[in-house]
């Protein structure tokens, strides 16, 4: 697809997208020279309107942005890129230059570690010992934790049920890890649902 810098001086808008935990980290620009070179590298290089020439994000502080995946929109004058990002992408040193404090898509990036521990076992890991343990094991703790969420929801503190409700969901999560499922099978049908 031919990317139109017509519009804005040679230029057009990058947003740059977190891949795993889909946070919007920054915006920059890019002219055609900084496009190619960034994917031949697959490192992000923008056209820096202050230095007024192409500049490799993380040239200075080696915090490099790893293209996943490129985009563009519907009439082909700005790009989507999903990263791997090395380090905090601002230069203030936050995770964003939009400053999200949190990472709203935490849950699914559990799921994610959660799936490359199956992949590959780590030496000490809680869930390769829950694993090791079998089926059987994991939908216990599964009850075991409903039972304590139910009863830190009648009878404790606000700190207990959000610990137990964490405990709840975090088992709930190696079950369906356990049984070849995830959490976008549940979001889907969650939302076929309320159609
Ligand atoms: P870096 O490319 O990360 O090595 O940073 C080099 C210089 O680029 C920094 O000293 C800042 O002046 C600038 N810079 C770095 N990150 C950003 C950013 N996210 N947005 C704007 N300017 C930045
Ligand atoms: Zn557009
Ligand atoms: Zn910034
Ligand atoms: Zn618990």
């Amino acid at each position: 697809m031919e990317i139109d810098f017509s519009k804005s001086g040679g230029l057009v808008p990058v947003i740059i997208q977190d891949e795993q935990t889909l946070e919007v980290l920054m915006l920059g620009y890019m002219n055609e020279e900084a496009l190619a070179i960034t994917t031949s590298n697959r490192k992000v290089t923008f056209f820096s309107r202050t230095k007024n020439r192409l500049w490799t994000k993380g040239e200075e502080s080696g915090n490099f942005l790893f293209v996943k995946s490129i985009r563009h929109d519907c009439d082909n004058d700005t790009l989507l890129i999903q990263v791997n990002p090395v380090g905090p992408t601002c230069h203030t040193g936050s995770r964003s230059c939009f400053n999200t404090d949190y990472n709203q898509n935490f849950l699914f990036q559990l799921e994610n570690i959660i799936a490359d521990r199956y992949e590959n076992p780590v030496e000490g890991s809680y869930i390769n010992k829950l694993r090791h343990k079998g089926l059987n094991k994991i939908a216990q703790k599964v009850g075991e934790e409903g039972v304590e969420t139910v009863i830190a929801a009648l009878a404790e503190t606000e700190h207990d049920l959000i610990n137990e409700a964490s405990d709840l969901v975090f088992h709930l999560m190696v079950l369906l890890r356990e049984k070849n499922l995830d959490l976008k099978t549940i979001a889907g049908n969650l939302e076929a649902r309320h159609r």
